[in-house]
């Protein structure tokens, strides 16, 4: 594998940039923005591997401490082909504006292992899994940094990590990890909660801009996670998802996606894609399956994939009303301007995927307690969260004449700023 270093170096960038914007509307200390911009710590750990082949493979995993000033680290780990130091450094970055947006006590980290996870086994995936958490275990713990999910990583990884560090403690530790299964200590509703949250925003969206669910056209690129369950989510509420794309291509029907069948579908397919699909119209080639979706004539695009997906190349052809971001950085700084043009209302990932992040919350809180809640508490919980967060972005928006995207970085910045700040800078 060869690794493309420069994308994650400029999703860094695009990150620090947006940063400084922020910094110079807040008016904040330039040495303050400073101590924002860097990580706090970051490790990198070399994970050998017994492969199923009998030969040694030895990957490289990263955890990144964005800023703990208030709270704990929070932040998921992804195994991907692309990852990189300079990739999960910005992406910690994101959890900690992402974890002060929505105003739960958390700090922002990240982690992440370079490998291809669709080419391993399950035996090998837990191999990694265990030394990779042994290699990170003197930075995280339930009062320390506490890992979940994210691209290509699951429960029962979650369920690796959460044995391999109560093996060394001597006892069970549930709080080391969220996006456990339910019987671990993990939370009801955490599955589904990143998509939920992507419909509660979506919902509050469409009022803004007067439309409404029902009826509404859908475009949905990625369908892992949290695609799916955002699919899910919207068309139960009565919109209509017409477009989908994943990594085998993209699924095209004006009149509306099955969706509950394309779950089932892709639950039964060896890599969980969507390809095969009987019905809908099937475009092969990612990138015009890619450029399709993204051209449509729809009232909302969601980009629930990975970074960098929406450029100023592609900016230009987009022909939706609103877009939900439900990855991280979908975006690019130059893209957003060309939107912004385009007057196309746009609910940043730091807001509209946050909802994954709260139930880890719940679920952190819930693990602490040793008191596990009904799955309508936390959706009732989950709802109220995202609400105030959509309406207190909105409100800081129109005060301050700014896009939605700058109103929530201005909330988020401030609030980890003004907590650094009243710490003070030890010693
Ligand atoms: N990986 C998810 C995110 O990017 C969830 C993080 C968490 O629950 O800690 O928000």
């Amino acid at each position: 594998m060869t690794r493309d270093y420069r994308k994650g170096m400029q999703f860094l960038a695009d990150a620090r940039e947006r940063l400084d914007m922020v910094a110079k509307k807040l008016k904040l200390d330039p040495g303050l923005v400073d101590k924002l911009k860097f990580p706090k710590r970051a490790l990198i750990v070399s994970i050998p591997v017994k492969m199923d082949n009998g030969h040694l493979r030895v990957f490289t995993g990263y955890r990144v401490q964005h800023n703990l000033d208030r709270g704990p680290g929070k932040g998921g780990i992804r195994y991907h082909p692309e990852v990189t130091l300079e990739e999960v450094t910005a992406l910690a970055m994101l959890m900690t504006w992402k974890c002060a947006v929505v105003n739960i006590p958390f700090g922002g980290a990240k982690g992440g292992v370079y490998c291809n996870p669709r080419e391993m086994s399950l035996k090998e995936l837990e191999g990694l899994t265990r030394r990779f958490t042994y290699e990170i275990m003197m930075m995280i713990g339930p009062e320390k940094d506490i890992a979940a999910p994210d691209v290509y990583t699951n429960p029962q990884v979650m369920s690796w990590m959460m044995d391999t560090y109560s093996m060394h403690q001597g006892f069970s530790v549930p709080g080391v990890v969220t996006g456990k299964p339910v019987h671990l200590g993990g939370s009801k509703g955490r599955l589904d909660a990143t998509g939920r949250g992507v419909m509660f925003v979506t919902r509050e969206g469409l009022k803004h801009i007067s439309l409404s669910l029902k009826g509404t056209t859908i475009a949905i690129q990625g369908f892992g996670n949290v695609g799916s369950a955002s699919a899910k989510l919207l068309s139960e509420a009565g919109a209509k998802i017409i477009a989908v794309s994943d990594i085998s291509g993209g699924l095209f029907n004006p009149k509306g996606i099955d969706i509950p069948s394309l779950i089932k579908h892709v639950k039964r397919t060896k890599y969980k894609v969507i390809k095969g699909f009987k019905g809908p119209q099937f475009i092969s080639d990612f990138k015009r399956a890619n450029e399709k979706l993204f051209g449509l004539k729809v009232d909302v695009l969601i980009p629930a994939a990975l970074e960098n997906q929406i450029t100023e190349e592609n900016a230009g052809i987009i022909k939706a009303k609103m877009i939900t971001e439900a990855a991280n950085g979908p975006i690019t700084p130059r893209a957003d301007k060309i939107l912004a043009k385009k007057k196309i209302f746009i609910i940043p990932d730091i807001l509209a995927n946050a909802a994954g992040v709260v139930v880890s919350y719940f679920e952190w809180v819930q693990d602490t307690q040793a008191l596990f809640w009904k799955e309508e508490e936390v959706n009732r919980r989950l709802e109220e969260i995202m609400t105030e967060a959509f309406y207190d972005v909105l409100r800081a928006a129109k005060k301050h004449r700014v896009d939605m995207r700058m109103a929530a970085y201005m909330l988020a910045v401030f609030r980890v700023a003004d907590a650094t700040r009243l710490r003070g800078i030890y010693p």
